[in-house]
């Protein structure tokens, strides 16, 4: 083992998505001595062992954490409460606590509690994912690029977040500091909000040939499910992508960062009005002006290297 070691122990809690890649890219650079998993079901336990992205499986969280100097959740974000609570007996004098989560607030609301003095809580933040989840979807390459932000609370241990940002770093992440009430903002606008709106609109679309069918005569106005499979690179292709993210995981992210989202959403129903009362009158100008700011947006992401891939002929991954 070389001097890149950074953690004797991790216990990662939660072997989905983003545990399993953060696994990957811990063994790919051997930043770890040892590995602990925990996941809820044997099978995740299993799979865990036989891929070889862990190197010990336990049933409980409170055992996979004994020993532990950095313990990551990676469980969706209302399981967090509950998984603190069991293991905040269990951990070690000077162990370190961060997360995934896709919200901030919340964690140090539901896990600061269960810690006991002398553990130092760092949450965080990778921003970046697929729409795809467990144990077999996680790759070491996730992370290479993306931001990851950590939102230390206030007072919080200067060393210990110099650890776990050591940790993404290494992962392929550019690391950035930020309070968690300004990331639960930033965060909604920039993926809470248009997850909301993908799973609206493929909603919407599904609704629409049940509703047409039961309601009109003429079966011209009736849109088929195959209509929109078929001619789905109009744009609504990159919406179902989004739309088909895990449910649990959206479901805590909405219930967890509520007045963030209801906030801007509230400024997107104005927009969108706006919009709409632009096309009814026929307003032209408004549209395009309209257009052109959000184009130049665009532009800015992908020179900031955030924009991803979205050639249709890329093959999806499974
Ligand atoms: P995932 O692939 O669905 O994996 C979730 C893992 O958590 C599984 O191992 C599951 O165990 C376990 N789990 C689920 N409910 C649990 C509960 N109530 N108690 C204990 N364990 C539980 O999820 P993921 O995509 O990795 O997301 C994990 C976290 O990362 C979430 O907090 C999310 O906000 C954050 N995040 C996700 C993305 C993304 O794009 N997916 C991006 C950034 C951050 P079993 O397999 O045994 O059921």
């Amino acid at each position: 083992m070389t001097d890149k070691v950074l953690f004797n122990k991790i216990a990662v809690i939660g072997l989905g998505l983003i545990g399993s890649s953060l696994c990957w890219c811990v063994k790919r650079d051997r930043l770890a001595r040892h590995i602990a998993g925990y996941a809820r079901t044997k099978k995740t336990r299993d799979t865990a062992m036989e891929l070889g992205f862990i190197d010990s499986a336990h049933g409980t969280a409170a055992e996979a954490v004994q020993d532990a100097d950095l313990i990551v959740l990676c469980a969706p974000i209302g399981a967090n409460a509950a998984l603190a609570e069991e293991i905040g007996p269990h951990l070690k004098p000077g162990a370190i606590v961060t997360d995934v989560g896709s919200v901030k607030v919340c964690v140090i609301r539901d896990v600061g509690p269960f810690l006991p003095d002398g553990v130092h809580l760092v949450p965080g933040h990778p921003v970046a994912g697929t729409e795809h989840s467990g144990p077999e979807s996680g790759f070491p390459e996730l992370f290479d690029g993306r931001y990851c932000i950590l939102t230390p609370p206030p007072g919080a241990d200067s060393d210990a977040v110099e650890k776990v940002a050591a940790l993404w770093r290494k992962a392929g992440s550019n690391v950035e500091l930020m309070d968690p009430h300004h990331h639960d903002r930033v965060l909604a606008i920039t993926s809470h909000l248009p997850h909301l709106i993908s799973f609206t609109i493929v909603g919407t679309a599904a609704d629409l040939e049940d509703q047409l069918r039961r309601e009109k005569q003429d079966v011209s106005d009736v849109i088929e499910t195959r209509e929109v499979i078929k001619f789905s690179a109009g744009g609504f292709r990159d919406f179902t992508r989004i739309a088909a993210s895990d449910p649990v995981m959206w479901r805590d992210i909405f219930l967890n960062n509520k007045e963030a989202v209801l906030e801007l959403l509230g400024r997107f129903s104005e927009d969108i009005t706006a919009l709409q009362r632009a096309i009814r009158w026929g307003e032209g100008d408004t549209l395009e002006k309209f257009f052109t700011r959000t184009r130049a947006i665009r532009r800015g992401v992908i020179e900031a290297r955030q924009a991803g891939s979205f050639n249709p002929g890329e093959p999806e991954k499974e």
